[in-house]
């Protein structure tokens, strides 16, 4: 297979291409991140979009000296911001385990999404919220 030249028609490698690696609560965060990000550096590329721990966490390329260090304040406050959203549906919310236990899978989920992903009636599948249909209901948050 031939090595494909880049050209500017090709896509960059940014955020948008990578937002369906975490819950819809926490789109809004990535995609101002991403405006913000595009400001600094239009060429920036991201190397990973992912929850880890409980947190969400945005991994990028390219850029050095003060453009990076301007680059990863942007990314820590979008986290920040993040770490107090719920993942499925951005209302107020905070790292917890399901039902509360003191080890396990970390989530940060508001009260009712809480209930729902403890009861494991609600997951969260490329990018958008899943019932996982041994619930009787569906909840929003
Ligand atoms: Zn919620």
């Amino acid at each position: 297979m031939p090595v494909q030249e880049e050209t500017s028609d090709v896509p960059l490698l940014q955020i948008p291409r990578r937002i369906r690696a975490v819950g819809p609560g926490w789109h809004a965060v990535l995609l101002c991140l991403h405006e913000q990000l595009g400001a600094v550096c239009p060429d920036y590329r991201v190397v990973d979009v992912k929850e880890k721990f409980g947190g969400l966490r945005v991994y990028i390329e390219a850029a050095e000296g003060s453009t990076r260090g301007s680059l990863v304040s942007l990314i820590r406050a979008a986290e920040a911001d993040a770490s107090v959203l719920c993942e499925f549906g951005g209302a107020p919310g905070r790292a917890r385990s399901r039902g509360d236990a003191p080890s396990g899978w970390i989530k940060t989920v508001c009260d009712s999404c809480h209930r729902a992903w403890s009861a494991r009636e609600i997951m969260i599948v490329s990018g958008m919220v899943r019932l996982s249909g041994r619930g009787p209901s569906a909840t929003q948050g």
